[in-house]
């Protein structure tokens, strides 16, 4: 008999109003049921915006340091649940066990973080134009904000918008993705454990359409905050526009690593191993494009092939494997389908191409690690996000050449270059148009107390972590103190 989880309104964990729910299989097994989760409706959504709307007024007045120490106590609870909730996160979305530690680990590094500006929230104070006057910038919170968030990072990203939201003094209800909503079960749970006021985090499962989107267009929800890929974020965009309501995108990618004929070769094979294959690909940082000059194009593709060829698929609990499953059969299909457009563009596929169904594959939705060779910049499998453990090698003449194909695509979020040379690590630092450029390390391993998100349609213009997220979840109020005791114009209007 499988677990039944429910929705957390208003302090309390209730059934949808719909009676209706969903199951949660593991991608590395699909016998095996990990939960049955609600199945959310409109109604679930109001009553969570209810609830919201009921605290407002008494977390914006909640002092942040008090609301910061709520976060403090998340973040050791989490430490004592790490494993449990790598484990289950594992079974939710494949992820090897390794990486859901991770994943758990950003969470408590976002929540503490997060926390700390409880003491700080700085504004600012500069002196007025006139006589006996002062004046100051403070932030307020935007007021009730939806967290919507996709499944490859079932804890980290809802920590990155929860923890920022809560601090500054908002109310939130979040939407998790349908593939990995026990994470966001177990992550929620423990705030009402750290003693959260009810209705200050409500939570609602079930799909976009039917959940999500009632979200965005309820008429009390200030900011939307979205997780996702860029077909969607495109609705939000447009939902929000038409309801002049706030919006903070992140969205999709196609993230490259330039390898420099003066590259240390084995370094960068390591960073394009784990950066295309790490997380089966699925991840919005992956990097599915590698840019190698041609003075190093043979050496780098024969021993980046053979490394990637010795990866082993398997359920991410067990220690021996090297990469996970595909998050569900529908994405499992994208991806194939992606292999077929490449040989049909006229790359040529080096190795993988097609569902792995080795030993311990049977039941799972696994794809081989798959490379592509001859890769014009302008194909679809260079241009396009496949989620999925394909990399597309696009070889160069230069390292003009090199930046301009890094910048020659639609997304912008991460870059990396393998170069012992200072000077055009400068340059590619300068000329990449992206949210972040590694210099010598791969697409991945974004830090929180630093800015994350990307340009062209990765974002519109936010960014998460570091002290961009609290513009996101603030507006900056200014005030202006007079204290002559009499009618002062500016502008020296006498
Ligand atoms: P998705 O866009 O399918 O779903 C994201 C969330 O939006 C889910 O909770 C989903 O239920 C919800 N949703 C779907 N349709 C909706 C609608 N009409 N209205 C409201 N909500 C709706 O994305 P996904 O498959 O869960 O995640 C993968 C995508 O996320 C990739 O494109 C990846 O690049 C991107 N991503 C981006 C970042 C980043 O920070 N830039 C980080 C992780 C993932």
């Amino acid at each position: 008999m499988s677990a039944i989880y429910k929705n957390f309104i208003n302090g309390k964990w209730v059934d949808s109003v719909s009676g209706k729910t969903f199951e949660n299989r593991n991608p590395a097994n699909k016998d095996e049921i990990v939960g049955i989760f609600q199945k959310s409706n409109t109604e679930d959504v109001n009553r969570a915006v209810e609830a919201a709307k009921n605290s407002a007024d008494m977390w914006r007045k909640y002092p942040a340091p008090k609301r910061a120490e709520i976060l403090y106590r998340v973040a050791e609870m989490l430490i004592k649940k790490k494993e449990d909730f790598a484990c289950d996160m594992t079974r939710e979305m494949g992820k090897v066990l390794k990486e859901t530690r991770g994943d758990v680990q950003e969470a408590i590094d976002m929540t503490y973080y997060v926390a700390g500006e409880g003491r700080r929230l700085f504004g600012d104070t500069t002196p007025s134009e006139l006589p006996n006057k002062f004046c100051m910038s403070v932030r307020i919170p935007v007021g009730i904000v939806a967290a919507i968030t996709p499944w490859n990072f079932p804890m980290a990203i809802p920590s990155w918008k929860i923890a920022p939201a809560l601090v500054t003094g908002n109310t939130v209800i979040f939407k998790p993705a349908s593939d990995t909503p026990l994470s966001a079960v177990n992550f929620v749970k423990l705030f009402e454990d750290a003693g959260l006021p009810k209705g200050v985090l409500n939570m609602v499962t079930g799909t976009g359409t039917e959940a999500g989107e009632p979200l965005i267009l309820h008429k009390d929800v200030k900011l939307v905050s979205f997780t996702g890929s860029s077909d969607v974020g495109r609705f939000v965009a447009t939902d929000c526009a038409h309801k002049m309501k706030r919006c903070s995108l992140e969205m999709g990618g196609k993230n490259a690593i330039i390898v420099m004929d003066d590259a240390n070769l084995d370094l960068a094979i390591e960073g394009a191993i784990w950066g295309g294959f790490g997380t089966a690909g699925q991840r919005c940082t992956a990097a599915s494009r590698v840019v190698v000059h041609k003075a190093v194009a043979k050496d780098f593709i024969s021993k980046f092939s053979e490394r990637a060829k010795a990866l082993r698929c398997g359920d991410g609990l067990l220690p021996t494997t090297d990469v996970g499953p595909i998050i569900n059969e529908s994405q499992l299909n994208k991806v194939h389908g992606y292999t077929k457009t490449g040989k049909g563009e006229g790359a040529k596929l080096l190795i993988g191409g097609d569902m792995c169904t080795d030993k311990g594959c049977e039941k799972g939705y696994f794809y081989k690690p798959t490379i592509f060779v001859d890769v014009d910049r302008n194909m679809r499998i260079a241009q396009e996000e496949i989620f999925g453990p394909t990399v597309s090698i696009i070889t160069v003449g230069s390292f003009e050449e090199a930046i301009d194909v890094v910048n020659g695509i639609k997304y912008g979020l991460s870059s990396s270059i393998y170069t012992q040379d200072v000077n055009k690590a400068f340059v590619a630092m300068r000329d990449i148009y992206a949210g972040i450029t590694y210099i010598n390390s791969s697409t991945i391993g974004a830090e929180v107390h630093l800015p994350f998100g990307g340009v062209n349609q990765t974002g519109n213009g936010h960014r998460e972590g570091g002290t961009t997220a609290l513009d996101i979840f603030t507006e900056w109020k200014t005030l202006y103190i007079d204290y002559s005791g009499r009618l002062q114009k500016a502008q020296s209007i006498e």
